[in-house]
């Protein structure tokens, strides 16, 4: 046997055992892992949301992970961005969750933009990529990401944390029947009275229970399961234990619909 040829064994061996927890299911299998290999997830936003999101796609074996995000870790930041160690603290977020993620699994590829995502770079950082994790934390990122899943027809599960609560969605903007972020928020909100994390504090666990059902329903959407949540708002009450479901639909007066004649 070549040197080549044990190298080719010795890694299918070590890809059965790294995912034979998932291969063991029916619902995943080969088949599944080996779309999960192919697959390419954009990560938009890499605080509290993304470092559980992409701790989970990682570990799940998604091929390559694309994160995107322009921040410094800070020392507020450790309290619930799990990626982020105390001696991460003054360095680019998405060099620091490159290199704890590459340790965790060394055989995707994780490829970093240190950059702002704007309306000038957001159809160049999407396009590679299969599905969208929105895990930004403020409107004009959402709605920015949102007009280019539009325009790409690309599926977009969006999460927002803030307090006790979290709030969950599968968008799958230009599709037939799908809903677009903007359906849910067809007038722009008043800025100054949105509440924000580094306003009014956040509950740490809630950003890793969204993060990692973000995860979840990306993992599920690129292996072809249908979700509830397209027609959902999944909203989680940190403070009480509790979940809720609300029913959503397209807007008859979303601005992005229209603007992308999507009817
Ligand atoms: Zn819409």
């Amino acid at each position: 046997m070549s040197e080549d040829v044990d190298g080719e064994t010795n890694g299918e061996t070590a890809f059965l055992q790294r995912y034979s927890r998932h291969l063991m299911l029916s619902e995943i299998g080969e088949e599944g892992q080996a779309i999960l290999s192919r697959s390419v997830v954009g990560v938009f936003g890499a605080g509290g949301l993304g470092s559980a999101a992409l701790y989970y796609l990682a570990a799940s074996g998604v091929g390559t992970l694309r994160i995107v995000d322009y921040d410094r870790v800070s020392l507020d930041n450790l309290q619930r961005q799990i990626l982020y160690s105390t001696a991460d603290i003054g360095r680019p977020k998405v060099q620091s969750a490159q290199e704890s993620l590459a340790l965790l699994n060394p055989d995707i590829e994780i490829v970093a933009v240190n950059a702002r995502l704007v309306a000038s770079n957001v159809d160049a950082l999407l396009q590679p990529c299969c599905v969208a994790l929105d895990c930004g934390d403020n409107f004009t990122i959402r709605d920015t990401l949102n007009g280019a899943c539009l325009r790409q027809g690309k599926a977009m599960v969006s999460a927002a944390a803030v307090g006790f609560t979290g709030s969950l969605v599968r968008l799958r903007p230009g599709s037939a029947e799908g809903l677009c972020y903007r359906c849910l928020f067809p007038d722009a909100p008043d800025f100054s009275s949105v509440p924000r994390c580094d306003s009014v504090g956040i509950f740490a666990p809630v950003v890793g229970v969204m993060g990692v059902l973000q995860a979840a329903e990306a993992l599920r959407f690129l292996l072809g399961k249908p979700s509830r949540l397209e027609r959902h708002l999944l909203w989680y009450e940190g403070l009480l234990g509790q979940f809720h479901e609300f029913a959503v639909s397209r807007h008859p007066r979303c601005p992005a619909c229209a603007a992308f004649s999507v009817r």
